[in-house]
């Protein structure tokens, strides 16, 4: 709630002014502050106005006129003589907070990088694979699980890798990225699992 709100709901323009000292009568009169008066010639219902000078408003305007302050101050000066709590924001109402998003742009920047680096991942363990894996000349060789699985796979994973980096356009890329995503992810699992020998491999 803004100070003015604070202020509004609950003072009355009486309560401010007598809480700045001054005597009104039962009848809302007052002796005016504001020019030289010797009979009460400020009157106070739900606003205050002086017959003699003119000066009429709020008890907000009322304070603010007296010590020379501006409305805000004012309002600040009143709320905290009556204990009034408030939020402290310069009185202006807080505008709705605009949680940061990022734009689509950058979250569409981002999902290619992370795609395009578990390809290249893809790309280095099945590099590995055949490195380190390939079966000797001999005829009764084992393959291993790890270097079948990668070579299964070698010549798609390669094809994903230059077509994402590559071939695709942007529109296509924003379409397909969640699908692709997940096939590059099934990819790495099924790698993973030759690679530490067991029969998930397909
Ligand atoms: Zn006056």
């Amino acid at each position: 709630m803004t100070v003015f709100d604070a202020i509004k709901e609950n003072l009355t323009t009486r309560q401010i002014i007598a809480n700045e000292g001054f005597y009104i009568s039962c009848n809302g009169m007052m002796k005016c502050p504001f020019h030289d008066d010797h009979h009460p010639s400020l009157n106070v219902k739900e606003r205050f106005k002086c017959f003699a000078c003119g000066e009429y408003g709020d008890g907000i305007n009322f304070v603010a006129k007296l010590y020379g302050l501006s409305l805000l101050n004012a309002a600040k000066k009143i709320a905290d003589s009556f204990n009034l709590s408030y939020d402290n924001n310069n009185g202006i109402r807080p505008t709705k907070i605009v949680k940061k998003v990022k734009s689509d742009r950058v979250v569409f920047a981002e999902k290619k990088r992370d795609l395009l680096s578990a390809l290249s991942a893809l790309v280095s363990t099945i590099a590995l694979a055949e490195r380190e894996y390939t079966p000797s000349d001999s005829e009764d060789a084992t393959w291993h699980p790890f270097y079948i699985g990668a070579m299964h796979r070698k010549d798609y994973v390669l094809y994903l890798y230059d077509y994402v980096l590559f071939e695709i356009s942007t529109a296509e890329l924003e379409k397909e990225m969640d699908e692709l995503t997940q096939e590059v992810e099934k990819l790495g699992r099924k790698l993973d699992a030759v690679r530490g020998g067991h029969k998930e491999y397909a």
